[in-house]
């Protein structure tokens, strides 16, 4: 009785290390995608293209890094012409798209 007790026990344990862990990566990827210009939906606003690196620069990664430019492209949003970073931190190495919008319309 008592080793099935112990069993049961490590059982448990291990499913709430299981759980906790996957809470924290679920926190994570909602922080990251919280933070601005990480959606389509939520791009960062520039006045000019020309501010883009600028604000690359101030917008980091979710763990303190900064971002390094890998390259542009533009992507269509609803009415709107967007610019897609795609941005590696010089720390996590996390590869992630970083969306601004520079107020320039499609038509
Ligand atoms: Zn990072």
């Amino acid at each position: 009785l008592l080793l099935g007790l112990a069993l049961t026990l490590a059982l448990l344990l291990a499913l709430a290390a299981v759980a906790s862990r996957r809470l924290r990566r679920r926190r994570i990827g909602k922080l990251a995608s919280s933070l601005p210009g990480a959606l389509a939906g939520n791009p960062i606003r520039v006045a000019e293209p020309g501010e883009i690196d600028d604000a690359l620069r101030a917008r980091r990664c979710i763990c303190g890094g900064f971002l390094t430019s890998l390259g542009e492209r533009s992507e269509v949003a609803e009415d709107r012409v967007l610019r897609v970073v795609r941005a590696e931190c010089n720390r996590c190495e996390a590869e992630q798209s970083v969306y601004f919008d520079t107020e320039r319309l499609l038509h």
